[in-house]
């Protein structure tokens, strides 16, 4: 539980908000998710597809 922790923090460190689905790692609450979701991942590529500034 605390890797999950850790990875919603580091989510946030490279740009991820919170999101409504609770299934997801980025969901305010963390009800017991303990990787990143399919929306989780979505966010990261989106974001890792950005151009580096
Ligand atoms: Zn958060």
């Amino acid at each position: 539980m605390m890797e999950a922790v850790v990875l919603h923090e580091i989510a946030h460190v490279v740009g991820l908000g919170h999101v409504n689905e609770p299934m997801e790692l980025m969901h305010a609450s963390n009800g017991g998710q303990v990787d990143h979701g399919p929306g989780d991942l979505e966010g990261l590529a989106r974001l890792g597809s950005l151009p580096c500034r």
